[in-house]
């Protein structure tokens, strides 16, 4: 069956072995490892995790390249559905799950920010995503591309740039620069937040990054959030870029504690 790439479904698919290799061997998978692929298009990364003895999930998009998957891996288990539709509770049955993905760029921060928080019981995903992107998901407090992607994955996720991959290995050759980057899961114990209000502290701060925070939090301020903001040594003068994922988490209870029933 002859398949044409599709760009609404961000297709560049993986033509050098030797990246291929290099993302799966960051995987460090033994024999008999759940391993789950997220958009493995015609198998590039797929061949070599087999190689390795793990038990595979695949999870794509495209209802051709399931047939192709299919066809050419019968002893995978393939869903053909979309990753960002999908629960990531279901998996909660495979211990240490491994995750893998070089993901379609126009949805992978998507993916991640729904997977950082759902999924339970992970060992490590590397994912494959736009340089910017990389980017934006490692960046601290103070930088230029530091923002709500940052705070989000930081506040579940340890992430790590692997190394960067030229155009060159994907055909069609996107216009980026993509990274490979690691992600291991922080301890429950740094997970004393709730998710929810999170993501609206988030939303709100962010929506007017460069105004000061005193000005964002206007409408929400009081002397228990000015005693935050002593306490941590940060002045309402301050723009949102200016607070770390735990001065975020913080500050989400102060400000929703109200909504507080809704636990993560
Ligand atoms: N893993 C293959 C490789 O490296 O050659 C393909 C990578 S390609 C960048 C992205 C893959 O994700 C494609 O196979 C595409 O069909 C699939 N995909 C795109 N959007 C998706 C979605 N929302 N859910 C699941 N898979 C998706």
């Amino acid at each position: 069956m002859i398949h044409r790439a599709k760009k609404s479904l961000g297709q560049n698919f993986l033509v050098d072995e030797n990246i291929c290799r290099k993302i799966v061997h960051a995987l460090d998978i033994i024999p008999g490892d759940n391993v789950l692929e997220i958009g493995p298009g015609h198998g590039a990364l797929t061949r070599f995790i087999h190689h390795k003895g793990a038990q595979i999930f695949a999870l794509e998009k495209d209802v051709e390249l399931c047939l192709i998957l299919k066809d050419r891996f019968q002893d995978i288990n393939i869903v053909c559905a979309d990753a960002l539709a999908f629960d990531w509770s279901r998996l909660e049955r495979l211990p240490d799950l491994k995750i893998a993905g070089n993901l379609p760029y126009n949805v992978a921060s998507r993916i991640i920010w729904d997977l950082a928080f759902q999924i339970g019981r992970l060992d490590r995903a590397i994912f494959m995503v736009q340089k910017e992107v990389g980017q934006r998901i490692i960046s601290r407090p103070g930088s230029k591309s530091y923002g709500g992607l940052s705070v989000w994955i930081q506040s579940f996720l340890k992430p790590e740039i692997l190394f960067r991959v030229s155009p060159k290995v994907f055909r069609p050759r996107p216009k980026v620069d993509s990274v490979v980057l690691k992600f291991i899961p922080l301890g429950e114990e740094k997970k004393i937040f709730c998710r929810k209000e999170l993501a609206k502290t988030i939303r709100i701060m962010f929506q007017s990054r460069r105004k000061q925070v005193g000005t964002i939090l206007r409408t929400y301020w009081n002397d228990e959030i000015n005693l935050f903001f002593e306490q941590r040594g940060i002045s309402a003068r301050s723009r949102p870029e200016d607070l770390s994922p735990v001065d975020f988490q913080g500050l989400s209870g102060k400000l929703f504690s109200d909504d507080r029933q809704i636990l993560s």
